[in-house]
């Protein structure tokens, strides 16, 4: 029986988390921790130091905040606890420098999305970046999301960067009229990313690719928090075999 500890347990993706745990055969939720928690079925802590004190677990499955995750994964790492995070809006050299203080084999695994689907979308931008000249990502979210851009869409603009390996000639900010600065969106690694904020979705992204006299565009869409599911059950079952730092699900997908 795999261990697991929800940090985050009170949320919209905790409560999600909580739930797939306690239906899985191999796995169980130990405790949650959440300094604005809810009554629960396993015992709950505000902090993650009273966690690692109070309870024995495996893993710790982050889906907090940007500016708690970091505090929440370093002393995890330290008790030598593997961590598969979800929360987004850690810089590389945020996830670098968490991972080098690991105890032990500990493990921290890093999705910035956990569906197939946009995982796929991920590959499906790699693969066609080479051969286009330009290309945007726009991403959808509902208007709680705490960060902008998204952790996807930051990585998929690092994907596409690094696999076509030129600079994109579309004309940038400079373009903005006066009073309308980011109309171009976000700059990531060359690649303008636009993020929509808004009642009725929960996450969605299209990346459009464009040459000339033709776009492709790949849109991914998850209309319910079930679809995270089966990836953060993987990545729980998968973290134990690994040492370090692991970032995407596509790392355990094949
Ligand atoms: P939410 O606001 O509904 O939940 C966050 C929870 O964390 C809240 O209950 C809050 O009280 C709790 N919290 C705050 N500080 C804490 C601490 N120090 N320790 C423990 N818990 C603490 O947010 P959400 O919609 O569930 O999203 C959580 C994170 O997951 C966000 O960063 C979001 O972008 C990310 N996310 C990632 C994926 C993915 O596939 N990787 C998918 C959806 C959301």
């Amino acid at each position: 029986m795999i261990r697991v500890a929800v940090a985050g347990y009170a949320g919209r993706m905790g409560s999600a988390v909580v739930e797939a745990v306690t239906a899985a055969d191999d796995m169980e939720v130990v405790c949650g921790i959440d300094p604005f928690g809810k009554e629960a079925a396993f015992p709950t802590y505000e902090a993650i130091e009273q966690a690692i004190e109070g309870e024995s677990f495996d893993v710790l499955v982050d889906f907090t905040q940007p500016s708690v995750v970091a505090g929440n994964v370093e002393k995890a790492l330290s008790a030598g606890i593997d961590c598969v995070v979800g929360t987004t809006g850690m810089s590389n050299d945020t996830l670098d420098a968490l991972a080098s203080k690991a105890a032990g084999h500990a493990c921290l695994f890093y999705a910035p999305n956990f569906t197939t689907g946009a995982v796929l979308m991920m590959q499906f931008a790699k693969a066609a970046a080479p051969f286009f000249p330009e290309a945007e990502v726009l991403e959808f979210h509902h208007c709680n999301k705490k960060d902008a851009p998204s952790g996807t869409a930051v990585r998929t603009a690092q994907i596409i960067a690094s696999a076509r390996g030129f600079e994109s000639e579309a004309p940038g900010s400079e373009t903005e009229i006066d009073g309308c600065k980011g109309a171009r969106g976000a700059l990531v690694d060359g690649v303008p990313v636009h993020s929509v904020r808004s009642m009725g979705y929960v996450a969605s992204q299209e990346v459009v690719f464009g040459s000339m006299g033709q776009t492709l565009t790949i849109r991914h869409d998850s209309w319910d928090r079930a679809s995270y599911m089966p990836g953060v059950l993987l990545g729980i079952r998968s973290v134990g075999d690994r040492t370090g730092l692991v970032v995407g699900l596509e790392e355990f997908m094949d």
